[in-house]
């Protein structure tokens, strides 16, 4: 029997077009929290067993059978626009590789959907379309997306089919490969499904998407239950209400044999979505009033609680850096506090030539240009160094190995600071371990993420508390200034309509 050949390729980038940062080349070949970029058969070893579509998918072509053709897989930190020179060499280097592969029988690409390039608004939907255009109307084309994915009618036409994430934290990005794996073997079969794509009428904040709280544990918790009346699949984006263009926002694809099914699949499932709209919602603290609840809590407690520095998540384009709730912290006296990561290499590398026991002045963070933040002078002790290297074993990096770069942990009355050189989202309590700091043993943590950090610190939180510290994601994305949206979309549920 003569096997499938299949060509896997991966590009994945979440864009704030708010962000302060942009990502050029570089950024995709160092990959922040995610593997290097890597090209050529080294890809499928790269990323074996790593939580990551194209590892999922890899398994489950494997076990079928399938001659794989490796040809790019790369992903960096989410951040502002992908440059225009890093978009271009990149998309060009994966059709190159798709086009010199030979003859095959289905391409399958690891993407995120929440991308904007420099000169492309709808970075997934213009490389999809550039891809069919080189293939022909015929060759299945299958992409695994992120829960955040920002989806167009581009995209959804571009391919056969798209496959999003059902977790947020994202501890399915695996097993979402395997079910596009499952979505291209029906496809390879003869089953050629029609589509349904709608897209939702409002924002919803990321803080208030978990999947773990409702309304998102009901709604995602049903979609195994609505595919099962034959559809082929069904997904549900949440979207990355922090990228300013048209498409911005949550929205259903569903893929069916027949054009009916498909439309009442999407149609109900958009209408649960919007039924919940108010449920998308939750209490949010100021800086100093979310350190003085946690204190209170705290001194009652055994556990840690733990407080989200939701908007300065790297995993939503901060730089990691602000410095709000560490002021806050310190201001309230809090004590048998921890917070990270901060990146900041020079404050890293000061402390490395200071040594352990050093007491010395740094001007900590602050540096990405954030309105309504600066560094922080102040004088903190050198309590412990690292090289950055480290296995992040929670749920959510599923064994990933980080290199953070120089790295040290920073005493100052009864906070410390794990301090950076690299940015990767706080999602794992070795992220603290590797500087020497318990996390379990802390009365509070503060974390800069929204919500992956909940896969590894709910099962040790006394409570979790979500703080607006001045960062360039906000909680609430109608205090953004978007000007390119879609006229009539809400900017928050029951909020604003952008103009
Ligand atoms: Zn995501």
């Amino acid at each position: 029997m003569s096997s499938f050949r299949i060509a896997v390729a991966g590009f994945m980038h979440e864009t704030n077009t708010f962000g302060p940062s942009k990502a050029g080349y570089d950024a995709f070949v160092e990959g922040g929290g995610w593997p290097a970029l890597v090209e050529g058969p080294d890809l499928i070893a790269s990323t074996r067993n790593v939580n990551i579509g194209i590892s999922g998918f890899v398994t489950a072509a494997e076990a079928a059978g399938w001659a794989l053709v490796p040809t790019l897989w790369c992903a960096a930190s989410p951040s502002a626009h992908v440059t225009e020179a890093a978009y271009e060499t990149i998309a060009g280097r994966i059709l190159a590789g798709i086009a010199a592969a030979g003859k095959l029988d289905g391409i399958y690409l690891d993407l995120h959907g929440a991308m904007v390039a420099e000169h492309v608004d709808d970075g997934e939907g213009e490389l999809l379309a550039r891809l069919r255009r080189l293939v022909g109307p015929d060759l299945p084309i299958v992409a695994s997306l992120d829960l955040h994915a920002n989806v167009t009618a581009k995209m959804v036409e571009a391919a056969d089919m798209l496959v999003a994430y059902r977790t947020y934290p994202h501890v399915d990005m695996a097993e979402t490969g395997r079910r596009a794996a499952s979505l291209m073997a029906r496809r390879l079969g003869g089953q050629r499904d029609v589509k349904a794509f709608r897209q939702l009428p409002f924002l919803i904040p990321i803080a208030w998407q978990a999947t773990s709280m409702e309304p998102n544990r009901s709604l995602y918790g049903g979609l195994a239950d609505r595919e099962a009346v034959g559809l082929g699949s069904i997904s549900l984006a949440m979207g990355f209400p922090a990228a300013d263009f048209a498409d911005c926002g949550p929205s259903v694809f569903a893929y069916a044999p027949d054009q009916a099914t498909a439309d009442a699949a999407a149609e109900n499932l958009c209408a649960a979505v919007l039924a919940q709209e108010s449920a998308f919602d939750g209490t949010v603290y100021s800086p100093e009033d979310g350190v003085r609840e946690a204190m209170r809590i705290a001194a009652m407690a055994t556990r840690p609680v733990v407080i989200a520095d939701t908007q300065d998540n790297p995993g939503a384009g901060g730089d990691s850096d602000t410095t709000g709730m560490l002021r806050a912290l310190i201001a309230c006296g809090a004590t048998e506090a921890a917070i990270g990561v901060i990146v900041d290499p020079a404050a890293a590398a000061k402390a490395h030539e200071a040594g352990v026991g050093a007491t010395l002045a740094f001007s900590l963070g602050g540096k990405s240009g954030v309105e309504g933040d600066a560094p922080f002078d102040i004088l903190c002790t050198v309590e412990a160094l690292s090289d950055g290297h480290l296995v992040a074993s929670g749920p959510f990096y599923g064994g990933a190995r980080m290199q953070l770069g120089l790295a040290a942990c920073l005493g100052i009355g009864g906070v410390r600071i794990v301090v950076a050189s690299r940015k990767a989202q706080m999602a794992d309590r070795e992220m603290y371990r590797f500087v020497g700091i318990e996390p379990e043993a802390q009365k509070i943590l503060v974390n800069k993420s929204s919500v992956h950090f909940r896969a590894d610190f709910e099962p040790i939180a006394e409570t979790i508390l979500v703080c607006a510290a001045p960062g360039p994601m906000p909680v609430d994305p109608a205090s953004l200034p978007f000007t390119r949206l879609r006229p009539g979309l809400r900017m928050s549920p029951n909020g604003p309509s952008a103009p």
